[in-house]
């Protein structure tokens, strides 16, 4: 997908992993503070990276967790675009949020991002997590509702958006986090996930009748918004897109 971004905007360059065990952090920073124009952070560095870093933009300050990182004269700044793409994928499938009741599965690092993203656009936003203490914690730290167990039921039936965050379906298209049944009375349902496509919770969603939108647009948008910040030039969408489904597609093959 950045590849082909590249591609399309007639800029050389190359995206690739680079496995990072975490006793290596640090080093491997310093060598991208020397060698790149940037990097994505993600699993498990979005939050122990931040000790590392030199600046850090307001949002990846207030959500404590960074996806992106510029170098801009060996200096590294780290940023979040998982919240802004989040919000550009439910615009695009023109799933409103203002003033709606949101509510969030798992208080993980895309939790965080989704949770403060929605609230700076003025939506109600709850949270529930299997592991009650992380859930607090976040609740506490963005000043947000938060939802126990026993009360899980009501609020899932009462929401207007109801997000996925954690990775219970990834992969695994028999799994879903909540029980068979338990859905939103007339909310849209999002599940960040992409591989697959159409999770068990979507499907059992779309089978409701209600609106659902996969995970495909938010990696897409965030992908686009980091492209920009480490180019200064505009991402070419439907050229990451197209790039995306075809990865996917592929991985998705038997
Ligand atoms: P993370 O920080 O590791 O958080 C994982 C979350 O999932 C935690 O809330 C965890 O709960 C919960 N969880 C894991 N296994 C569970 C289980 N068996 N039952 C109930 N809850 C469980 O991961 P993350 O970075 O937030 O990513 C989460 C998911 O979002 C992944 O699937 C990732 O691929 C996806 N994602 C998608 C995009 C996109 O652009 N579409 C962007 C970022 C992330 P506990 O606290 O109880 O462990």
């Amino acid at each position: 997908m950045q590849e082909a971004a590249l591609r399309a905007a007639g800029l050389e360059g190359s995206y690739r992993a680079l496995e990072t065990p975490p006793p290596f952090l640090r080093a491997r920073l310093q060598e991208i503070r020397r060698d790149y124009a940037g990097v994505n952070v993600t699993i498990p560095h979005k939050e122990s990276v931040l000790a590392y870093l030199d600046e850090l933009s307001p949002e990846a300050r207030a959500i404590g967790a960074v996806n992106t990182i510029v170098c801009d004269r060996q200096r590294l700044i780290g940023y979040n675009t998982d919240a802004p793409g989040f919000i550009s994928s439910l615009d695009e499938a023109g799933i409103p949020y203002r003033n709606k009741k949101a509510l969030v599965l798992g208080a993980g690092g895309a939790a965080r991002a989704i949770a403060y993203a929605l609230k700076e656009e003025g939506a109600h936003v709850a949270v529930y997590n299997r592991t009650l203490e992380r859930a607090q914690a976040l609740c506490k730290a963005l000043g947000l509702h938060l939802v126990s167990a026993p009360l899980l039921d009501a609020a899932v039936h009462s929401c207007d958006l109801l997000i996925n965050t954690t990775s219970v379906g990834l992969q695994d298209p028999l799994s879903s986090p909540l029980p068979e049944g338990c859905l939103p009375r007339a909310g849209a349902v999002v599940d960040i996930i992409y591989n697959p496509p159409v999770t068990r919770l979507m499907l059992e969603a779309q089978r409701a009748g209600l609106p659902t939108l996969g995970g495909l647009p938010m990696l897409v948008w965030q992908g686009a918004l980091a492209f920009e910040l480490w180019t200064g030039v505009k991402a070419d969408l439907r050229v990451m897109y197209q790039a995306a489904q075809a990865r996917l597609a592929e991985a998705l093959q038997p």
